[in-house]
């Protein structure tokens, strides 16, 4: 436990300064909710739009910042990352209960985020057209947009603010950056990094406040002109109406309710491996998490004997502990939401093969939910149609290759989808017909990189396509120049 003593004391960061005072908040452990974790000072409507103002203040000088000039910083901050890389690992682990290897990895992952954003500032950021007149040079820029918020979830609290920051920064934008209120920790240790490296003033600002205090300011402030955003569909759709009825340019990333489809053909053990892994690492809380199993029915009883073997073998605990493979989920609210979907697949009718509720003994006080494995679960059923956000597979069987496809497809959401099979024929059938952002053949629905484009289909995303060379299409925007020498 840590002593009162430990307890960091955590404030926004605007203008190169932090914000304390004002109303306090804790920040706890959710595998021992007793524990604080840190405090922190919560931020108002004010010191938002001070934020802005801060970013807006500080654009001028860093848009005219050679964009090398800008990965340099990018690239300190990597190495102080990594080099920190243990310590900020395990602070995010006990505020946000995903294990200590995978914090670890998270904090690494996102230092290589802030590398290969570096690296893009040495790209061309333009081109040169012929011009259809004799003397006109005719030429294009990507320039930045200007001050930029960024609003990011807690599931990966470090990792996707590094994908949206790093590269809002490399190509010259400020930003006003509001993290989820229950990793305030994470988010200081992360702006931290980019601060020590040298970033200046105003620069990155840090907003520690709750989305209905800080929320219209950072996305209706007239110097707002973008905003990235990542999070619940029903948050992210209100913001980007508000957002969009003021002409700011909106972007994005919101919920999955990801497909993983088990053909009879396929290696039953990965199968059953990958599947698990996409629905139980991280208690389930991921936007690719594997949520629905849809199973050619001659296999069905052979997938889930082993997925239920995963289930009941993987070791539950303290994520902090070397042997847990599954923590806690990340608050009493997720734990009640998890719950409640189980009560409701009950009553509809599912048949709980593994898990099914909270953990008891030893680890009753924290938010612990079984890997849980359902089956007999009906299409129809809420288990089958709605995010849950916790480590629970739903798996039902099929007939045939086209009702599985058919059955992936139905589905308001659209960001990763799977299949297992030995028949290529069947898997490139499947990645041409999926509606879905990101296809993976025999492997889990999680698990992206970063040199690529992320994102979804129909109601997972806004369309516009993070990371990869993608990234620059949303931080930046067109000028057309044409020069005619006399
Ligand atoms: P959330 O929508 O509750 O919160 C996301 C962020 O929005 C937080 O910082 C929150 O404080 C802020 N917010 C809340 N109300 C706001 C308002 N009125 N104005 C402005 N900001 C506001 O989501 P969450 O619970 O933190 O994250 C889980 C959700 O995120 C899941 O639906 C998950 O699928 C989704 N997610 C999507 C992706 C993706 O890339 N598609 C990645 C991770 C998580």
């Amino acid at each position: 436990m840590t002593t009162a003593a430990a307890v960091p004391d955590l404030a926004s960061f605007v203008d190169g300064e932090w914000r304390r005072g004002g109303r306090q908040a804790s920040d706890t452990n959710p595998a021992h909710p007793s524990e604080v974790v840190a405090q922190y000072a919560l931020a108002d409507a004010e010191t938002a739009t001070q934020a802005v103002a801060a970013a807006s203040a500080a654009f001028a000088a860093w848009r005219a910042t050679p964009a090398p000039a800008r990965g340099e910083i990018l690239r300190k901050a990597a190495a102080l990352l990594d080099e920190r890389a243990a310590d900020i690992g395990r602070d995010l682990t006990r505020e946000e209960g995903k294990t200590l290897p995978e914090g670890i990895r998270e904090t690494q992952l996102s230092a290589n985020i802030l590398r290969y954003f570096a690296s893009q500032t040495l790209d061309p950021d333009g081109d040169m057209y012929p011009s259809s007149k004799a003397n006109v040079l005719l030429y294009t820029r990507r320039e930045p947009l200007g001050v930029v918020s960024v609003i990011t979830p807690w599931n990966f609290p470090i990792c996707i603010a590094a994908w949206k920051i790093a590269p809002a920064l490399a190509f010259g934008n400020t930003v006003v950056w509001k993290p989820a209120e229950l990793v305030p920790l994470t988010a200081a240790n992360f702006l931290k990094t980019l601060v020590d490296a040298g970033l200046p003033q105003g620069v990155l600002n840090l907003v520690l406040g709750k989305g209905s205090e800080v929320g219209d300011v950072m996305t209706t402030h007239p110097d707002v002109v973008g905003i990235s955003f990542t999070g619940s569909n029903a948050v992210g759709r209100a913001l980007q109406a508000k957002a969009a009825a003021k002409g700011k340019r909106v972007q994005l990333e919101l919920g999955g309710k990801n497909p993983a489809i088990v053909l009879a053909d396929a290696d039953l053990d990965l199968a059953a491996e990958q599947v698990a892994r996409g629905a139980f690492l991280a208690a389930g809380q991921k936007c690719t998490a594997t949520s629905r199993v849809i199973v050619e029915r001659s296999v069905l009883g052979g997938l889930v004997d082993r997925l239920t073997a995963h289930a009941n073998g993987w070791k539950l605990g303290d994520p902090l502990a070397p042997d847990t493979i599954v923590g806690p989920v990340v608050s009493e609210q997720q734990l009640g939401t998890v719950l409640g979907y189980l009560d409701r697949a009950k009553s509809d009718g599912a048949r709980v093969v593994a898990g099914g509720g909270r953990a008891d003994g030893d680890l009753a006080d924290g938010y612990f939910v079984k890997p849980t494995v359902l089956s007999g679960v009906k299409s129809s059923d809420t288990v089958f149609r709605e995010e849950i956000f916790g480590p629970v597979a739903a798996v039902i069987a099929v007939d045939s290759f086209d009702e599985a496809i058919a059955m992936a497809n139905d589905t308001r959401y659209g960001l990763s989808a799977s299949i297992f099979t030995r028949d290529l024929g069947r898997a490139l059938r499947f990645a041409d017909r999926i509606r879905s952002g990101i296809v993976k053949v025999n492997s889990e629905t999680a698990g992206v990189e970063y040199h690529v484009p992320f994102g979804g289909t129909k109601e997972s995303s806004s369309g516009s396509r993070e990371q990869g060379k993608a990234a620059r299409e949303f931080f930046t925007e067109w000028k057309t120049v044409y020069i005619n020498i006399p």
